[in-house]
């Protein structure tokens, strides 16, 4: 179907993504200090050891400003290939800068959009731009929604497209692009517009890692109480998900059916309510 979020023809692109990403990822991993303060037990349990001591920031990747413009561009992108809708884009928008204001980088601003698409499935791009899919939100609660919403989030604080981009071969065109660029249209434009395509555009830049997925699970789900909403809606997202899975899984849009392991991500979850619920 037309408005389907394809990874196939990525897959060959992402597997070296993957295999440089395993090598080269250390921001969010604490140094051997950081690790020994915690105590052995949790250490040993704790699914997010990794990401608690973690700071964010562009340092080493594209500056905030550049961040921003290339969203802008990305986003011109996404909406020559899916068609956007305001079918309940005041609910989205309404819990989604809840989440934004409650996470680690309330600073920036946010913007949410809805596809029109029988697909389940949400994604976000650098700079702040956020994507729901209606199917999606036609079958979560706030609460659910609110958990999606704030795992998207969650992908834009820890930088994650970024880092991607900052592996592709077109990095540094891109990079040149943006800095020149002051408007979306004119030859400096074009120009970001080609690189982008050779990198594999948007799309390209909304796949992420195990690990990538578990830091924003951790970041959503640390971040929904802020947002006055009840954490549990993240792990009932992903009972729903299971159930779907099981029934018709081609229902399932990249950004679950990558992640094989929705049972895990369930405990993990529950581990961190149960831990934000002891302090
Ligand atoms: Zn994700």
């Amino acid at each position: 179907m037309k408005t389907r979020i394809r990874i196939l023809p990525f897959a060959l692109l992402i597997i070296s993504l993957l295999l440089t990403a395993t090598v080269q990822r250390g921001n969010a991993v604490p140094t051997e200090s950081a690790r020994s303060s915690t105590t052995p037990s949790s250490q040993y349990d704790d699914p997010y050891v990794d990401f608690r001591n973690a700071r964010y920031s562009n340092a080493g990747l594209l500056n905030e400003r550049e961040e921003i413009k290339l969203g802008v561009q990305l986003h011109r992108e996404v909406t020559k290939k899916y068609n956007l809708t305001d079918a309940g884009l005041a609910r989205v928008e309404r819990l989604g800068q809840r989440c934004a204001r409650a996470g680690l980088r309330s600073n920036l601003s946010y913007k949410f959009h809805v596809i029109q698409s029988r697909e389940i499935n949400g994604f976000s791009l650098p700079g702040g731009q956020i994507y729901i899919t209606t199917a999606l939100l036609n079958m979560a609660n706030d609460d659910e929604l609110g958990g999606v919403l704030c795992h998207e989030v969650g992908h834009v604080v820890a930088r994650h497209s970024l880092k991607t981009l900052k592996k592709s071969r077109e990095y540094d065109d891109i990079a040149n692009s943006l800095g020149e660029l002051t408007g979306v249209a004119g030859s400096i434009a074009r120009d970001l517009g080609v690189a982008l395509g050779k990198m594999g555009g948007a799309l390209m830049l909304t796949v992420h890692t195990r690990e990538e997925e578990r830091e924003a699970d951790f970041l959503g789900v640390r971040s929904m109480p802020g947002a006055s909403m009840d954490p549990q809606g993240m792990i009932t997202m992903f009972q729903k998900l299971l159930k779907i899975e099981e029934r018709d899984s081609d229902l399932l849009g990249s950004l679950f059916s990558d992640h094989p392991d929705a049972q895990e991500r369930i405990e993990n979850t529950r581990y961190e309510i149960a831990r934000m619920r002891r302090r």
